[in-house]
């Protein structure tokens, strides 16, 4: 199942449009660098994503 799989998500900030790289299983709240807004809160698995996803970039490790 591709689900166990890490991924970063490229996502854009729906305040300032600042564009940053966040992981998709974050154990913290994930905010904008630029302007603070939470971009990403833990869910015990998956974050919940709070903001406009431009791209899911797949991680091998
Ligand atoms: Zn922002």
């Amino acid at each position: 199942m591709r689900e166990t799989k890490s991924r970063f998500l490229r996502v854009k900030c729906d305040d300032c449009g600042n564009e940053q790289i966040i992981f998709d299983r974050t154990a913290t709240q994930v905010r904008c660098l630029v302007c603070n807004r939470i971009l990403a809160e833990p869910s015990g698995g998956k974050a919940i994503i709070k903001t406009k996803v431009l791209d899911v970039l797949d991680k091998d490790v």
